[in-house]
Formats: structure tokens, sequence, C-alpha cells
């Protein structure tokens, strides 16, 4: 597979550090309020970035945060007469309820902020025994940004011109900072946030630092792919990679992955500019699927136009898929042993073209006109088809929509969440090499009449 690195500015053939594992950070919501669709827009490319690596044989580490203390939570806590912690769990819940509407898939790990001061703490310490750090009067610790020779490799400014940047803060924080360019990895406690202890006094982290000193945790100081939106490369990921690279003297991600922004009407969707629509209001409107469909119809680097119309032409794409799927269903139940084989033909094509238009940088929109060819094929071929034909047909198409992660309403395979909550235990149960607990709840699907089987894009339920 090629990766757009932003890093290299250049496709580069994606070669995981440990072959056939792949380790990825994805940097998370700030749960201070409900998620909106531009932020869907990272959730779902890079689940499909997940889900296409699985499907390829690669067993995916997928670390995912949630930034739960940051000057809008406690902003959005004071203006709503709570505390930062409920205000951070109610919106963690709705945030998961919106990613598990749009078919995400649970990060492998989702560690949050506030339950890693210790690893945040020791980070700073290092930071501040390397030289890159300094305790200011107040007791807020700051970053010597320009002290950090790769200052700007990311972002690909030059320090002239970031010193020039709008972007680049140059306020000197009331003389706290020696430079302007440096930014807190710590800040003094002020009456009435919440805070913690530490070394250098009662205090909070800076939001930068919680992403390195988790990343080094959960996947080790360097790793494979980190991930987020295009507005996090400068300062949030350039910033990332001084920490971690200070800290810990090697190269903190291998390939760097952004996505484009998702507008409405030419503008970036943002809280703060305030033309922005949350993934709850418009689920409620259309349903949470056109939204994933949305997000993968186009190349996840392109700038994205956010319309209801454009959503319920994507709603309309779906019903086609679903219907040929029916088609098939349907096609099986009736087939005979004897028929065409052109389909399997047509099939196995469908597969390499999709592997083919995903291994280019995950070109998820070339890849839907791929499926989409491979449901007029079905449309006109099922019929004539034996069914040991359509049954391998349906495997690649249900395989094929699996790695997009859509088409998970159908029906016919609805299970009960009896069935579905006792195979997620199995996983954890696996994940934390409990065999026995994995094994004895596949004898409690078993008995209610239901298989499980782990296949590459995670465990597949079945009706006995
Ligand atoms: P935030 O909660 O603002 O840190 O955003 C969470 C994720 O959503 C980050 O990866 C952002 O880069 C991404 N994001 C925010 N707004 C947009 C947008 N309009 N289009 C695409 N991605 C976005
Ligand atoms: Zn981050």
């Amino acid at each position: 597979m090629r990766i757009y690195n932003t890093m290299s500015r250049e496709k580069e053939e994606f070669i995981p550090m440990t072959p056939g594992q792949a380790s990825i950070y994805v940097c998370g919501p700030t749960v201070y309020n409900f998620i909106h669709v531009g932020n869907a827009r990272p959730l779902c490319v890079f689940d499909t970035l997940r889900r296409y690596l699985t499907y390829t044989g690669i067993n995916v580490l997928y670390v995912s945060n949630v930034t739960d203390i940051d000057d809008r939570l406690i902003a959005a806590a004071n203006e709503q007469e709570t505390t930062v912690k409920r205000l951070a769990t109610r919106y963690e819940k709705e945030y998961l309820a919106d990613a598990d509407g749009l078919n995400v898939l649970r990060p492998t790990v989702m560690p949050r902020a506030t339950e890693h001061m210790d690893e945040i703490i020791a980070m700073i310490g290092e930071i501040i025994d390397g030289g890159y750090g300094y305790v200011a009067a107040n007791g807020d610790v700051y970053f010597r940004a320009l002290k950090f020779e790769d200052y700007g490799k990311l972002s690909h400014l030059v320090l002239d011109e970031l010193e020039s940047s709008r972007e680049l803060s140059t306020s000197l924080e009331g003389g706290l900072k020696e430079d302007g360019a440096d930014f807190a990895v710590w800040k003094a406690a002020k009456p009435g946030e919440p805070a913690w202890e530490s070394p250098w006094g009662t205090g909070r982290p800076g939001w930068h630092i919680e992403c390195s000193a988790m990343a080094k945790k959960h996947l080790g100081a360097t790793f494979d792919i980190h991930a987020g939106g295009q507005d996090l490369i400068f300062p949030h990921h350039e910033n990332e990679i001084a920490q971690s690279e200070c800290a810990n003297h090697q190269t903190f991600a291998r390939y760097w992955m952004h996505n484009g922004f998702l507008n409405i009407d030419d503008r970036k969707m943002s809280k703060s500019l305030g033309n922005f629509s949350t993934v709850r209001q418009v689920a409620e409107q259309i349903g949470y699927e056109p939204i994933r469909y949305f997000m993968l119809s186009a190349h996840y680097r392109s700038p994205l136009n956010f319309t209801m119309d454009i959503l319920e032409q994507c709603k309309t794409s779906l019903e086609r898929l679903y219907t040929c799927r029916e088609n098939l269903a349907f096609a099986i139940d009736n087939a005979g042993d004897t028929g065409e084989n052109l389909l399997a033909e047509r099939a196995a094509e469908a597969r390499r073209l999709f592997g083919e238009r995903m291994d280019d940088d995950l070109n998820t929109a070339d890849a839907l006109a791929v499926l989409f060819d491979f449901v007029r094929d079905i449309n006109t071929l099922a019929a004539d088809s034996c069914k040991r034909v359509l049954l391998q047909t349906a495997e690649t198409f249900d395989a094929l929509c699996e790695v997009l992660g859509l088409l998970y309403n159908r029906k016919d395979t609805k299970v009960p969440n009896k069935v579905l909550k006792l195979v997620e235990e199995r996983t954890e149960a696996r994940t934390a090499k409990n065999w026995a607990r994995a094994d004895e709840i596949r004898d409690a699907l078993d008995a209610l009449g239901y298989t499980v089987e782990d296949t590459p894009a995670g465990p597949k339920v079945g009706r006995k």
C-alpha cells in the first residue's frame, strides 16, 4: 500500500515497523460537546484505513485518545455549572454513541489524558532534563520550540516563515515565556480548575503533551502511522514531534496522514466559526450510514463540501447497494447447481481492482466506483449464475463492503444485542489473552444458536 506521508510530501510504500503489524495513533476529540460532521471525517477515514489494513492481513493496534481536560472543557463546564469530569464523561458517551452509529470500530485502546498524568509528568521531566523545557515564574512549564533543530519539519515551514506566521504564537504570556514560539507543556493551576500534583506545583498538562505521552505508553517511542485532520499539522503535530523526539531521542511517527477539511459553503466546518451541524442532528434527519458513505465518497485528502442534498444522494447510492445485496440473497436462495460462471470472474476482478484503488493512498472514492461496477455485474448476471458462484460473489461483496464499513444495517443479518455484547466481551477476553473466558463465551454463543469466526476484519457472527 502507498500512503501519502505529510512529512515527505510524497506517496511512500507503507512498510510497517514490524512485519504483519501496524501501530496507529489518531488524535481524538475534546469531549466538551457533541462532535460535528467535520470531526466525523477523520473518524470514518482512518477507521477505513484500519479495516483495509486488517483486510490485507495486518494486525492493527489502533490507539485514539479522548482529550478530557483542556481550556474548552473548563470553559464549557463553568458555563454549564458542572464539573469538567461530569461534562467529559457525558460527551465521551455521546461521542462513542455517534462513532458506533457510524460503524467506527472501537479503538484497541482509547486513552484519556486525565488517566495518564504519571506518563505526562515523566515526559515533561525528561524534556526539562534535556534542556528543552523550563519552569516559568508562575509554575507553567514551556517547551523551547526553536531549540529543537527539526522544528517545522512536518509543516514544512522554515523558521523565518514560522516566526512571521500568524499561526505561531508570538505572545510572551506576560514575560513568562523566553520566546514567542515556546509552548506550554504544563499549565499552573488557576483557582477552581482541576489540577494535579507535579514537581513544578499543581497544574494540568498542555494539550500537545498528552498525545506524546499516551502514544509512547501504548505504541512505544516510535510507531507506524500518526493521523488526524489537516488543522492538526501545525501546531499540534509539530509540537508532538518536538516533545517526543527531544524526550525519546528517536523518530516519533514514521508516516503522517492528514485528512482534508469538511467544508460548508467553502469554509471549514468548525465549532469556533459556528457553521457546524452535529453528527447527531444530521443522523436524526437521515441516519448515520449516509454520513459514513459521504466521507468515503471523496479522497480523504481532498476538501469535501457538506450539503444535505449530497447526503440524500449518498443515501440513494447506499440503497442501490442494499438492493443489490437483496437481489444476491434472493438469487442464492433460488439458484441451482448449474449456471454461468462469468460472475466468479467479475468478483475476482472487483476484488483485485478494489485492492488496487485502496492501495493507492486509500482511494475510497475509486474503490466505491469499483464496487458499483460490481453491482451492475451482479444485477445483470446473478439470475443466471449457479449457487456456488453466487455464494462466492456474496462473500466478495460482503468483504468489500465490510472494508468500507458499509451495509451494516442489513435486516437479515440483524444479530441481537445480547449476542453482540458477548462477542465484544470475547474480543476483550482474547485481547487480554484470557483464553478460558473466550472459550466460555463461545460456548454461551453456541447455546444461543450463534457461531463466531475470527477473520482478519474482526469477529464474524453467524447463525448456526
Ligand atoms: P477537535 O475536537 O477539534 O480536536 O477535532 C477532532 C478531529 O476532527 C481532529 O482530527 C480534527 O483535525 C478533525 N476536524 C475538525 N474539524 C474538521 C473539519 N472541518 N474537517 C475535517 N476534519 C476536522
Ligand atoms: Zn494529538
